[in-house]
Order: C-alpha cells, then structure tokens, then sequence
C-alpha cells in the first residue's frame, strides 16, 4: 500500500510514560531484574466494595449499551461529589462518564479546539498534553515554570502567552510529574486572568486527594469559572482503579453536550461495569484514600532524603500527586562503564534500564530535559530497590 497515512498522528510523539511502563512490564514478565518507577500506578489493590460492586453489575446483567454520557445514578454521584467536597456545581447532564481521565481531557480538547487555536500549558506538563492539542489539530503554547517558583505559573506569565488565538489552558493540579499544588489563593489569582481573557479552561484533578500540607481547591470554585471550565477527573489514581479506565469530564451545558456528541460516535460509553465500579467508589468512604495519603508522604519523604544524597542540586520535595522530579543535569557529559557519553534525560534513563535494571521517566517528556521522574506511588521495598540502583548508576559514571 503506496497511500500515506493520516499526517496529524505521525506528528504526534507516542506516551513515554506509556512506553516505559509496558516496556519494563514485559521485561520483567520475560523474567529479567527490573525496578519500576515509570507509570503513577498506586501499588494498592482495587478496594474491595468496588470489586464486588462491578461482580454485581456483571451478574445483574449491567452488560449493556448505556447511554453515551453513562448512567444517571453514577452522574448524580459525581455532580454530588462535585458539590460537597469541591463547592462546585455541574448538574448530572453536565457530567460525561468517560474511559479514563485521559479520555476525558481528548474529549474536552475536541469540543473546543479549532485548527490553529492556542492551547496554553504550563511547563513542567504532562506528556499527553501538548501531543494531544497537536493532534486535534490545535497549537500547545508551552509557558516555562521554574523550579525557584516552586514548578507554578504566574498570573502575570498567564497574561503574556494570551494571544487573539488563545482558546484555553491546561491546568494540573497538583501537577504531574513536579508536585506542584496551587493554593486556593494561587488558583484565584489565574482565575482572574482567565475570565478576563474569556478563555476555557480544563482543570485535570485527577491528583485531587494526594496533596501534602496544602488544602485542595478546584479551578472552577472561583467566580466565573463554571461557566468556561471543564474539570477533568477520573479513579484510577484516588481508587487504584487504572486498568478500569473510567473517568468524567463536568463541563459546562453547550460542551457538555458536545462531548456527549463526540463520545457518542467515537466510543459508544465507557464499559458499563466500569460505571458501576465507579459509583461504588463515589458511595465509598476515604478511608482508603487516608491510608495511601499516609504512605505516600512517608515515601515522598523517604525518596526525597534519597535522591538528595547523590543529587548535588536541591531536590524539591512535591506538595502534592506522586512523583518526585528530580535535577540530574550535572551527570549529562559524563561518561557510562562502557563508554557512553550521557547527552541529557533520554540518555541516562536508557543507560538506569539497561545497566541497572531501573524504569524511570525522562525529564524530556514532560518538557524539563535537566530532571528525571519517580514515581513513588510504589511499595517501600521498590523505592528502595530503586535507590539503591540509582545511586549506583550515578556513581558508576565518570
Ligand atoms: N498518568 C500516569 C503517568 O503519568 C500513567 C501513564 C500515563 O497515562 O501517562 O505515569
């Protein structure tokens, strides 16, 4: 076949985060000695009344076609959600159930991007981000944050990336891979700037409940914010629910029945079991959330004192998700065991893999090349596994 394939995907970079997590999963079911730190994969079981309330859902015949939005019960679950623990207020039509919160941000995208528009996105990002605006046909404008300003963007770098063009931003928070947890203080101060820019706004929260010492806060609790913001949220990380894939975008009326529209012809729904499983989750208590909010402070803290021993530069301890990025730029020049020299984040994450046996995310793909990324949403004796080869990696270069 001679005819060449859509342009638009091969301009789009693959998921690193994505490759890296089942790279080092098929190594290791290959039977070879790897540590993994790449995917933000909560090592923790899927908690049991979700279990058993999907078993349900499959042995009541919940087997079906739902509607493409998802069903009511777990839609009024979410806008309940919404309203008690964020003061926001997104009816049950405002809420599309979707596979995954990764679905939900290509979603929010594709209701709003027309070719050409501006898609502002702090940088440290995530790495779906930029590929996803490219896809969809839209430019990502990516706004550097520095590490001094604790990874967060300003009011003022707001205003100035705003262009005639400018049709949204991509907020994370707290934000994966940095940490970095806007104070509700923060937050207001860009939502002043995004009304006066009368641009959108996609709020990813999926993080929302793994926040350190700062209380959270949703971008759309601020005044005229529901009315242009798509919060983008989903279970994998808060209900160790990733292989699930089920999430929701709450979004305002005419979006909302946009994406309904869009998910109509692309996907159907999400799995209705998954809604299901979803809407135990929503009935839950966070009891289950406290404990890995427990323990992932201790492991924030625990791979911050690590990697500062053999990282000469401050490393900043994450205010909020679970990933811990790290400064690791003073080793680039140096050379491996056998030779290589180690030009940036690429590099010396393939040389971690494949002479340590370590899986970690390169700084590259998250749009900061000096820093690398852990994900310490992993058991202590991983994390430890996983400093001991690290340290030794380093010291292994000349
Ligand atoms: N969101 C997680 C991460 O950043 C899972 C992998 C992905 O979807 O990127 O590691």
């Amino acid at each position: 076949m001679t005819k060449p394939i859509s342009t638009r995907t091969q301009n789009i970079a693959a998921s690193l985060t994505v490759a890296i997590d089942t790279m080092a999963k098929q190594m290791i079911a290959d039977g070879k000695d790897v540590v993994s730190l790449g995917a933000g994969e909560p090592d923790f079981p899927t908690p049991e009344p979700i279990r058993a309330a999907a078993c349900k859902a499959i042995n009541d015949g919940k087997t079906r076609y739902t509607a493409p939005v998802g069903i009511l019960e777990v839609r009024e679950a979410v806008a309940n959600k919404l309203r008690t623990e964020n003061a926001i207020e997104y009816e049950p039509s405002q809420i599309i159930m979707t596979s995954g919160a990764k679905h939900a941000i290509f979603n929010a995208l594709a209701a709003l991007i027309n070719p050409g528009d501006e898609i502002i996105i702090p940088s440290p990002y995530w790495v779906t981000y930029p590929e996803l605006v490219k896809w969809l046909g839209g430019t990502p404008v990516i706004v550097n944050t520095t590490i001094e300003s604790g990874f967060k963007l300003s009011p003022e770098a707001l205003r100035n990336a705003c262009t005639d063009k400018t049709k949204a931003i991509i907020l994370n928070n707290p934000c994966n891979p940095t940490g970095a947890t806007y104070t509700k203080q923060e937050l207001a101060g860009l939502a002043e700037v995004i009304v006066e820019k009368d641009i959108y706004c996609i709020s990813d929260e999926v993080y929302e409940y793994f926040v350190y010492n700062t209380a959270f806060c949703s971008a759309a609790a601020f005044p005229g914010m529901p009315e242009r913001t798509i919060v983008v949220n989903g279970f994998s990380k808060s209900h160790c629910m990733t292989g699930w894939r089920i999430g929701y975008d709450a979004a305002p009326a005419p979006i909302a029945k946009i994406i309904g529209k869009i998910q109509g012809q692309a996907t159907h729904h999400p799995s209705n079991v998954a809604q299901y499983a979803a809407l135990a989750a929503l009935q839950m208590d966070k009891s289950h959330v406290n404990e890995m909010l427990a323990a992932f402070k201790r492991r924030r803290d625990y791979m911050v004192s690590q990697v500062s021993e053999i990282v000469p530069e401050p490393v900043r301890p994450p205010e909020g998700a679970f990933y811990l990025f790290a400064p690791v730029s003073t080793f680039y020049g140096k050379s491996t065991p056998s030779g290589k020299v180690i030009g940036g984040s690429v590099e010396l994450c393939s040389y971690l893999l494949e002479s340590e046996g370590l899986a970690i995310v390169p700084g590259a793909a998250f749009g900061d090349d000096n820093c690398v990324r852990f994900s310490y949403a992993a058991s202590d004796k991983t994390l430890q596994q996983a400093c001991e080869r690290f340290k030794r990696g380093l010291q292994s270069l000349k």
